[in-house]
């Protein structure tokens, strides 16, 4: 298996796995990364937080 982000093969690696999946459970997606260092990477290049937020955040103010 390789990086979603680098391609590098996860093998020589402590790998990280992230799992995602819609409102109804199902499976819509998954990753490996060498590291956090690539997820938050990856995270990064492709926006993926852009717009999310914790519903519990006090800071939440509807901006
Ligand atoms: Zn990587």
């Amino acid at each position: 298996m390789e990086c979603t982000y680098c391609a590098s093969n996860l093998a020589g690696y402590d790998p990280v796995f992230v799992e995602e999946t819609a409102a109804d459970g199902s499976r819509v997606g998954a990753g490996g990364f060498c590291n956090y260092a690539c997820l938050a990477a990856h995270i990064e290049d492709t926006a993926l937080t852009d717009g999310d937020t914790c519903a519990w955040s006090p800071d939440a103010d509807g901006e």
